[in-house]
Formats: C-alpha cells, structure tokens, sequence
C-alpha cells in the first residue's frame, strides 16, 4: 500500500522501482526539547534559539518556516550537528538522546550554498561519489543503475554531460541533493532548498523531496516564501518566530490555528505568506500568543492528522527493515577503504588538474618568462671568476622563484577548496588522511615539472657546470623548496579566508628570505648564537645552502678570470664559500634537513585543517579563551 507514491506528474511510482539497489536505512525520528543556542556577538551574548521544542518524524517532508533571521538555518546546523557549541537542551533520536557520532552517519546536510567539485560533469560527479559512498562491494554495473536511477528520478539527464560550472541554479541544487542521496541516508537537512529557484524549479524540488521522504527518510528543509501549492505539498510545518516556535503541525492546519486565535486569513490569500507575515509581526504583537498556543511546540494539538499518516508509513518502514537488517552497516562510518578513498580523490583531483587548461597554459608561461628573464640576468656568470657575486645571486633568485611560484596558487585557491571539503567531508564522504595524501600527491607532478621547466632553460643559460651529479643536485634543491613552499602555502590558507593567507603568505616569507642570507659576507666568523638559531628555522637557508654546495661542492676548478678583468677575487671556489659562510656545510645534511621540514610541513597542514573541520577539545578551548580576552578588552570602561 504505501510503497506506492504519486510521482510529481500524477505518474504512480513504486518505491522499489524509485531506488532499487540502495541498502534499506532505520527510521530515524527526531525531537528536541527546551534548546537554546546563544552566540558571543560583540560584547554581549545573543539568545538565537529560546527553549523550543518540536518533533520530525521519518516518512514525512517537514517544512521550517519563518521570516529571515528568525533562526531556521541555526536550528537546522544544530539539528544536523554542524554546530555544537553555545548550543543546550536536549536532542533525541528515536527517544533516546542523540548520539552525535551515530547520528553522523545516518544524516546529510545539504547547505543553501552549493558548493560541487568544478570542471568535472554532473555524470563524472555522481560516478566519484558513487565510489565513495557505496563502497567496493557494490559492482560497477549496480553503481551505475544507482546513478541513473538517481539522474532520472530528479531529472537531470539534460545535464549529465554538463560541468558544474555551467549549471542552472535548480540544477546545482539538484546535483547537490543527488550526491547526497546516492547511499540513502534515512535523515536529510535542507537549508533554503528552493530559495533562488524559479516555481517550477522549486516544485520539481519538493516533490522529489516528498518522494524521497516517502521512501521512509526524514527529510527536513527550511522554506523562506513558499508558494500555496508548494506549502500544502509538506506533511509537517514547523513555524519559527524570533527563535521560539510559532506553530507546529500540518500544513492544512495552519489556517484554522490562526483562525481559532482571532487571526482569520484572508480566502484569497496564500497561508504561508500569511503565517509568516503574523509571525513577523507585521499584524500586531501576536507572536507570543502563538508561542503560547502551541507551548513553544510542546503541543501537539496540531499535530494529529500527520503523526497518523506517519505511523502508516513507519509500520511499513519496520517490516522492509526486518527482512533486510544490516547492524554492521551501521558501524562502518565511510563506505570505502582508506585505500580506495585515496585512489578516487587522486582521480579526481588530477582530471581537475588536466582540465584546468589556462591555468597550466598559465603556469607554462609563468616558467617560460621567468626561466629566460632570469638566464638573460645572469647571462654566462656560472664559471667568470669575476662575476662569481652575482652567480650566488643567481642561486637567491632560484630559491626566491621556489619558494613564490608555488606558493600563491595555492594561498589563492585553498581556502575555497577547503570550503568544499568541509561539506563533503561533514557528510562523511571520506576521511581527512586521504583526502590530504591525494593532495599533496596530485599536486606534486605539475610542482616537479614546472621546476625542472624553469631549471632547464636557466640552468645551461648562465653556464652552471653541467656535470650530472651537479644537475641532479641543483634540480633536487629546487624541486624541495618548491614542495616545501606548496605546503607551506597549505599551513597558511587552511585556517584563514583568502584575504588573509594572501596577506599573510608573502608577510611570512620577507622574514623566511632575509634570515636565509644573515651572515654571508662575514667569512668564517659565528654569528651570535642566537641568529643562528633563527637561520635554522628558514627552510630557505638549508636551500640556497644547497644550491652553493651543489655547484661550488669540491671537487671544482678554479673559475675562469676574464682577459679584460685585472683581478678576481673569487676565482677559487673554496675561498668564495668560505666568504659567503658556508664553509662547513653538507648537501646531503641540506637535503636531510629539507626533506624533514617537507614532512613537518605537510603534518602542520594536515593537522590544522583538521582543527579547521572538527577542533578537538584544546583548540576549542583555545578559541573560547581568545574570544573571552576580545570581550573583556572590548569593554568600555563605565
Ligand atoms: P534564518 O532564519 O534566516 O536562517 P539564521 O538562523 O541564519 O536565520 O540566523 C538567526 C539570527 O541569528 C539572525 O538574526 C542572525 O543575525 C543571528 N546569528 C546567527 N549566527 C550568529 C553569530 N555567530 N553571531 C551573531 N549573530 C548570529
Ligand atoms: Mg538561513
């Protein structure tokens, strides 16, 4: 009986037939009493959510209304556990309080922002995620009739060819719901699903939605002005007003609520316009009769008609799922292996890479430009005895090139990644550890060959030895420094906006350069204990120490003085380094310690943008004290 649903055009549509190889997911309910959120804003704290209570109940479509601000995107970060802090009360799935790591992986929070993968199509989008999220045992042919199912049932075969880029807004959204429905997850939150969309867009929205619910999920979306016909098509409507609950119950009951509180709504006039008008005060100060009404939601008066049709759909739920109970489902919080996680997110990430043509045509001409500018600037100087200054000049320019060229990329486009991440990675796409190996190892080609590409035009240029060691040893230095600065780029944008990694990348960096060149010139007399303490932190120092050594490294000849020059200075090589400070120093402890930074880097960028996307106990304290202190110096002295 109700495994059998209205299709959105009067088609009949059975469940199975919806979604047919998905694994069959509980029932969840959830309810939550007496929660409030409060938030630090500025000098005082700010009550967003005032001890409501409510309930949302699986086979059902809940619709959160209410004016803008009024705290349906805070109830629904709260509900789906995106945000925990600042947040009491109780929360209970089932009738048992929430487990926010269980519930984790039964839930999907689809954002009003979409945010999809670029440059890769809706097909190829589905088809990763596919991998992801219904794991190996699943064969490639049974993925496949998943996606398509998925691709038909919200219509998107017109846009299966197409990059995210160039998608509609509707279609965004849908692509963004599809993802998220690929391995059937029994609670999904929407915020603002049909804001931006035209009417049809949004009823074609809905109704998929309703489906879905049907199918036995919970599915909870907040509406910002929904049309009449869309506002009946929920089961459940959840009134917000200034953070307290104004109505609670079906659609259809909105009207004789309101009526009952002296507040007729007008024949011709649409309800949800209506209650979210009342709710906002426009009509007079009925809000808290309202609020009062429905005892902050704790009343259920208006709630009958939807729990019955809910309990109808449940039953039905309880049966599949006892044919088909799978507890260890439950246990597993990814899909897919590290192993395999680290193989699609590579996957994915190089053809990203391939398909950003200008930015590697970019980036070919970057090399190009600099490597000859460059050579022409320190034309032949490699073995002129009497140019042997401006030769190390020419190791400085290499490692200030390695050191920026990789690094602003990165600071540029970061941040926005990491935005992307945090939605894929909070609805449990994969783990953090792979999703930064398959970083560091996709970017790491192009890092190495734009490298050997700037090196390959300088190098013979400015007439460096060319013996193969030397080569081999120039071009390792460099290709180091140049990973080092990528991840270092990676430290800085993990935790900060755009903005402020590129303000803050090239401010860190002038400190970086000048202690890689303290002391040179001064021979073989120490430098205070101190500076050279901050020398060895710059990871720039260890590289040009490397460089000099690559070259000048015994055993070399002496340099060729020119005919026309009376005196150099410089001729012998061991003296030049000796002067230059250098004199004791190894390649292969160069390399050591650049190799050991590289390490730390990429740990450091791991580690923060773990902190960024779930913070640990410490760093949550750190942030509490941090804004503590703000408040208190904030405060004006009366
Ligand atoms: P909406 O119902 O439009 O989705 P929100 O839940 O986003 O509203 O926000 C509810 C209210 O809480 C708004 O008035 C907003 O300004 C305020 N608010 C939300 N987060 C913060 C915060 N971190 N600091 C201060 N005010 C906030
Ligand atoms: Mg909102």
């Amino acid at each position: 009986m109700a495994s059998q649903s209205l299709g959105p055009n009067g088609g009949v549509l059975s469940r199975t037939q919806a979604l047919s190889h998905l694994p069959q997911r509980p029932p969840v309910n959830i309810s939550f009493q007496d929660l409030t959120y409060t938030v630090q804003d500025g000098k005082s704290s700010k009550l967003i959510l005032r001890n409501i209570n409510g309930e949302f109940r699986s086979g059902q479509l809940t619709a959160i209304l209410g004016p803008s601000g009024a705290g349906k995107s805070t109830l629904l970060n709260i509900l789906a556990g995106y945000r925990v802090v600042g947040a009491a009360g109780s929360i209970c799935t089932n009738g048992s309080p929430r487990d926010l790591r269980q519930f984790r992986k039964l839930s999907r929070y689809i954002m009003q922002e979409d945010l999809l993968q670029p440059l890769i199509t809706v097909q190829e989008a589905m088809a990763i995620a596919a991998d992801l999220k219904l794991g190996s045992e699943m064969t490639t042919s049974k993925k496949r009739v998943v996606v398509d199912e998925i691709i038909q049932m919200l219509r998107l075969h017109k846009a299966r060819e197409t990059v995210t880029e160039r998608l509609s807004g509707g279609e965004r959204k849908r692509v963004s719901i599809a993802l998220e429905l690929l391995n059937n997850p029994p609670v999904i939150f929407l915020d603002e699903p049909t804001t931006g969309l035209d009417d049809v867009a949004s009823s074609t929205c809905v109704s998929l939605l309703k489906r879905v619910a049907r199918g036995g999920r919970t599915v909870i979306c907040s509406l910002h002005t929904p049309s009449a016909r869309l506002f009946a098509e929920f089961d459940h409507v959840y009134v917000v007003a200034a953070g307290r609950c104004a109505y609670q119950g079906s659609a259809a009951g909105v009207v004789p609520f309101l009526r009952e509180l002296n507040l007729p709504c007008p024949k011709t006039y649409n309800p949800a316009d209506f209650v979210i008008e009342v709710s906002s005060g426009e009509y007079g100060q009925h809000v808290e009769r309202m609020v009062s009404a429905v005892d902050n939601g704790r009343n259920h008066r208006w709630r009958t008609f939807a729990i019955e049709c809910a309990e109808d759909v449940i039953e039905d739920q309880d049966i599949e799922q006892l044919n088909t109970g799978n507890a260890e489902e439950q246990d597993k919080i990814y899909c897919s292996t590290a192993a395999q996680q680290f193989l699609i997110l590579l996957r994915r990430m190089l053809l990203q890479t391939v398909r950003n043509r200008g930015y590697l045509w970019l980036r070919v001409g970057l090399h190009l430009f600099l490597g000859f500018i460059i050579g022409t600037l320190f034309d032949k100087m490699g073995y002129d005895a009497s140019k042997t200054i401006f030769n190390f000049g020419f190791c400085y320019a290499c490692i200030i090139v390695m050191f920026y060229i990789p690094m602003m990329p990165v600071l540029l486009a970061f941040p926005t990644e990491v935005q992307l991440v945090k939605r894929e990675y909070f609805n449990r796409w994969y783990g953090l550890k792979p999703y930064y190996a398959a970083l560091v190892v996709s970017r790491t080609p192009a890092t190495i060959f734009f490298s050997l590409m700037y090196l390959c035009i300088t190098y013979p240029m400015t007439s460096q030895p060319l013996e193969t060691s030397r080569i081999l040893m120039f071009a390792t230095i460099c290709i180091l420094t140049a990973l080092i600065s990528e991840s270092m780029g990676t430290v800085i944008s993990s935790s900060l906006s755009v903005v402020n990694s590129v303000f803050m990348g090239p401010a860190l960096s002038v400190p970086l350069m000048l202690l890689a060149v303290y002391g040179i010139g001064d021979g073989d007399n120490p430098s205070p204990l101190f500076w050279r303490l901050a020398r060895a932190c710059s990871f720039l120092r260890y590289g040009l120490e490397g460089l000099v050594s690559a070259i000048y490294g015994p055993p070399r000849n002496d340099l060729v003085c020119p005919d026309d020059v009376d005196y150099c200075e410089y001729k012998n090589v061991a003296y030049f380094v000796k002067m230059m400070g250098m004199s004791g120093v190894s390649f292969w402890l160069d390399v050591g310690v650049l190799a050991l930074m590289l390490l730390a880097m990429n740990l450091a960028g791991y580690y923060l943008l773990r902190q960024r996307l779930s913070p640990n106990f410490a760093f949550r304290a750190i942030k509490v004290i941090g804004r503590f202190i703000k408040t208190k110096i904030s405060v004006s002295p009366h």
